[in-house]
Formats: C-alpha cells, structure tokens, sequence
C-alpha cells in the first residue's frame, strides 16, 4: 500500500445525487433508530448507482493508478470485478472477524469521496469486507451525529496516512511495524500465498529488468552484445528496443504508478518515486 493522492474535485454523481439522497438516510435513522440497529434491516441502503457511477470509478482509477487500493495489483480490472470500497463500511461493521455484523454501519458515508477507494474482489470482498477496527471500540461513531475525529481506526486512510510507518516489506513478504501495520496485513489479506507470489515474480522480473536495461548497445558492439542479440534473435533495433523497455521498467519500478511499489520500495530503497 502507499499513499493515495485522491483529486480535490469530488466526481459529480457525488457531489450532486449523493449530496441529494444523503439527507434522506439521515432522516430515516433520526426517524427510528432503534429499528436502524436491528440485525439484517436494510432501512439504510445508500443507491448503489451513485457510488458506482462510472464516473466515480474512472477517477479512483486515475488516481490510484489503475491499482488496487490495498494490494497494489495493476491492471486488475481486466481479471477481477473493481469493487468500490467504502473505507468506513457503509452497511454495518465488524470489530474482528469473528464478530457478528452489527447495523447501522457509516450509513451517511455512502457517498462521501474521502470515503471511497477502488479495490480488487480479493482485498474487498474475500478479506476486508465489513471489518473496520478500532483502537478503541467505544469511541465509535453509530451515526451521523457523532464525530468521527473520536475515532482511532487501526487501518491507516491511505488519502491522509502514510502506511509505510506501518508497513513494510522483507523481500515479497508484508511485514507489520506495529499493530496498525499488523492490521493491515490481517485485514487485506496481505499475505495471502498467490499475492506473496505475484510479488516474488515482479521481484524476478525487476533484477531481469536491471541485467538486460544495462546492456550497452552503442557501436561498436562489444563482443557481449552481439551475442546477446545472436542468442536472443534479435536485430540491433529489436535489440535496443528490448533493452530501453527493460530500462524504463526498472527506472519507474518505484513509482506511484508501478505494481507493488511500496514492495519495491522496501527492497531498493533511494529508488526515485514519482
Ligand atoms: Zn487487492
């Protein structure tokens, strides 16, 4: 995870149908709390259509740079459904996973930008789910009369916090740096075995990136690049163009926008981010 730079302009369907329809769910928990609380009442459901605008969606991939949220997977919409992650759950919570679902959840959240992150189906649904611990359970806010300034989350936001105080890694593997770390990576599932390994082959990928990046391929060619062009079929253009790639994956492999930065990160540090 790193820190999430979200745009100051909140996308429209928030900022008008959500601002509209907020109201309403407000009125209908100060109307009947009581019944609000209710095991498996459904008196509070935010309009999906809103957060799940498109509109939405496109700006959380813009700005997190068509990576999950928590798990940092690029690209992961081409193999898994792009949640829209409400950081505060919005239907009801959990303390620990072992905890019933208790209701009302941050109902007057729903359609709150800062509240909002796009997330893989594995990180959202399978792992985080309804889980938003606190530091101290008491001081949490039932409703949209409580501040949420009481609140001490042990998840870091990602658009206020910086997790790597938290968070870092030993080569493929989460490591926490404290208990918020250690929440974290029991939450999102952090180490979950096929994201360890996703991980260990963009490391491999990253060293073979460095080693073919590096190759000089000016004239004259040296004895060693005409053999790796013989070896590898290649001629001096395909050559050189292999070799700038492996060059720009290495150079940008620490960058906002790369896979696993914060992985990266911790494996090279002094790599330029951005
Ligand atoms: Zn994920």
């Amino acid at each position: 995870m790193i820190r999430i730079i979200k745009s100051a302009t909140v996308p429209v369907p928030l900022a008008t149908r959500g601002s509209t329809d907020r109201p309403r769910l407000e009125k209908k928990y100060a109307a009947d709390p009581a019944a609000c609380q209710v095991p498996g009442n459904k008196l509070l459901e935010a309009r999906e259509g809103i957060y799940k605008d498109e509109r939405v969606k496109l700006q959380l991939r813009i700005d997190q740079h068509d990576k999950c949220c928590y798990c940092e997977t690029k690209g992961f919409a081409a193999t898994s459904y792009e949640a829209v992650e409400h950081f505060r759950p919005k239907g009801g919570y959990q303390q620990a996973a072992s905890d019933p679902l208790t209701k009302p959840g941050y109902y007057w959240l729903a359609y709150e930008w800062h509240n909002l992150y796009l997330a893989c189906t594995r990180c959202n649904t399978d792992y985080k789910g309804n889980l938003f611990p606190l530091r101290y359970p008491a001081a949490r806010a039932h409703s949209h009369a409580d501040a949420l300034s009481m609140e001490e989350p042990l998840l870091p936001d990602l658009a206020t916090e910086d997790p790597t105080r938290h968070l870092t890694f030993r080569e493929n593997a989460a490591q926490a740096l404290d208990a918020r770390g250690q929440a974290c990576i029991d939450v999102f599932g952090l180490d979950r075995p096929a994201l360890i390994k996703q991980r260990q082959d963009h490391l491999c990928n990253l060293h073979n990136a460095r080693i073919v990046g590096a190759f000089d391929l000016s004239a004259p060619l040296s004895t060693r690049a005409r053999k790796f062009l013989r070896d590898f079929g290649y001629t001096l253009a395909e050559g050189k163009q292999v070799v700038a790639n492996a060059k720009q994956q290495w150079t940008e492999a620490a960058f906002d926008s790369a896979q696993f930065a914060s992985m990266v990160r911790a494996k090279f540090p002094g790599k330029p981010i951005n």
